[in-house]
């Protein structure tokens, strides 16, 4: 192979080759039906060999497909590559919005959808949520859509790649709003425990970032969606940020959209990046597990608990809120949801001894891990059917759909998804 590439953060170098990039669906179906093995990439901000494959690398950033707004159906249709920071600005300005945002726009919709990637909002579901529609190329090169009526589409959405390379994604949309993003310190733990439905729902988007040590937590960030009312009340023990913040310690927040409660495009408050800018810290790897929500608080404390462990791993944790929904494969499958989330400093070999002991002690709590970042396994004791009601429905939709492996990698076989 000539190109080398590596995921974002540089954790894993992918071995497939060579790799491609079609200009029109065509190209992708014909490039599908020459390779034994060929998989898709996004932006490639996963961690690991998620995306990885034996055979061809299939990248869409340049694939040449409209973005195409329906005003009735309230949808909009994109290119799978296309980066959600791109599609965000093309939709505010037609007068549009999407009801959430992950905290980086660099992502492409495709790659972001197939893992289940999230915002936080009690009332937000994660942004796979929003597909109502895809096309892709199946393994036998023809090209396949999926509407809202399709009884496999809530299977197809997160599939982590196994199902074909998807050239268009359809997105549920509404009339943009504005947001005032405002950041607070030094909540007391003990409030914030004792708090921890009121403080998560005390603003459409609600962020707690700890290193889990001290007796507060670090930061909170709160973003108020204007049309559902005024900013809410203060943050009950904290403080306000004396001016801009970044969530990791040391890191420029120049690279932040806006904070201090000036209102502001959906797009340019809901992430905590901003386009232009690295996000995160840049040299890092990433996990999270996500509990229903019911255990947040006793999850919280259980990872407390691990602070010796973890913190001098951490760059920073977060901690979100996302609403349930029905895709077989999606984190929040079946209800709400609390992700726990680690940025780790790039230390491979201490993260991956440390997955297994967060595992374990988030077992009790069904965790599922984040698709796209770093993780053991389904957790001490647990099965990954234990933890997704329709995981064996997903194991034979790709097995359905793609009984000769052409989209099968070590990822989905460690899994026991092929
Ligand atoms: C700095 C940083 C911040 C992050 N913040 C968040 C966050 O706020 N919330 C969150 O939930 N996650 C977050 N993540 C994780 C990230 O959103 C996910 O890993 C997401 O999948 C990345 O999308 P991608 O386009 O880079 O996908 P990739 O990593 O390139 O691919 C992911 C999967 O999608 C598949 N895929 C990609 N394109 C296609 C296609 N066209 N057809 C079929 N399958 C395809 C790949 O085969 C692979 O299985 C963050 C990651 C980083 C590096």
């Amino acid at each position: 192979m000539t190109d080398t590439l590596t995921t974002w953060a540089g954790s894993h170098t992918f071995r497939g080759g060579p790799v491609v990039r079609p200009t029109t669906v065509e190209e992708v179906a014909a490039v599908v039906a020459d390779a034994r093995h060929v998989r898709a990439l996004g932006s490639r901000h996963s961690f690991h060999d998620l995306a990885d494959s034996p055979g061809t690398l299939v990248v869409l950033d340049r694939l040449d497909v409209p973005t195409t707004i329906d005003a009735d159906a309230r949808t909009v249709t994109v290119g799978a590559g296309v980066r959600y920071g791109e599609l965000a600005r093309h939709l505010h300005a037609q007068g549009w919005a999407l009801h959430t945002m992950a905290s980086l726009p660099h992502i492409a919709v495709a790659g972001t959808v197939a893992t289940a990637t999230h915002g936080s909002g009690d009332h937000a579901a994660n942004l796979s949520a929003a597909v109502r529609g895809l096309e892709l190329v199946g393994a036998d090169g023809t090209v396949r859509t999926l509407g809202p009526d399709d009884q496999e589409l809530a299977g197809a959405v997160v599939a982590l790649g196994g199902l074909g390379v998807v050239t268009r994604v359809t997105l549920a949309i509404e009339p943009t709003y504005e947001v005032a993003q405002e950041v607070w310190t030094d909540l007391p733990w003990s409030q914030a425990l004792d708090r921890f439905e009121e403080i998560m729902g005390s603003a459409w988007s609600v962020s707690l970032f700890t290193d889990w040590t001290g007796d507060a937590v670090d930061q909170v960030w709160r973003k108020h969606r204007v049309d559902a009312g005024t900013l809410g009340p203060e943050v009950a023990g904290a403080r306000p940020a004396p001016g801009p913040m970044h969530p990791v310690p040391g890191q420029d927040p120049a690279a932040c959209t806006q904070q201090g409660g000036v209102p502001g495009p959906w797009h340019e408050r809901l992430p905590h990046f901003r386009l232009e800018f690295t996000p995160s810290a840049g040299a890092e790897l990433q996990s999270e597990w996500l509990v229903p929500r019911e255990h947040a608080v006793a999850a919280v404390q259980a990872l407390r608990g691990l602070r010796d462990l973890v913190s001098p791993l951490l760059l920073i944790s977060e901690i979100r809120s996302i609403a349930g929904d029905d895709l077989w494969l999606s984190t929040a499958h079946g209800g709400d949801r609390i992700g726990l989330h680690f940025t780790w400093k790039p230390l491979r070999a201490q993260v991956d001894a440390a997955l297994p002991v967060i595992e374990e002690a988030l077992a009790p709590f069904d965790a599922r891990p984040h698709w796209g970042k770093l993780f053991s396994g389904p957790g001490a004791g647990r099965t990954w059917q234990d933890l997704y009601p329709r995981w064996d429905d997903a194991r034979a939709l790709l097995e359905r759909h793609d009984p000769e492996g052409r989209f099968a990698n070590d990822f989905l076989r460690r899994v026991g998804l092929r």
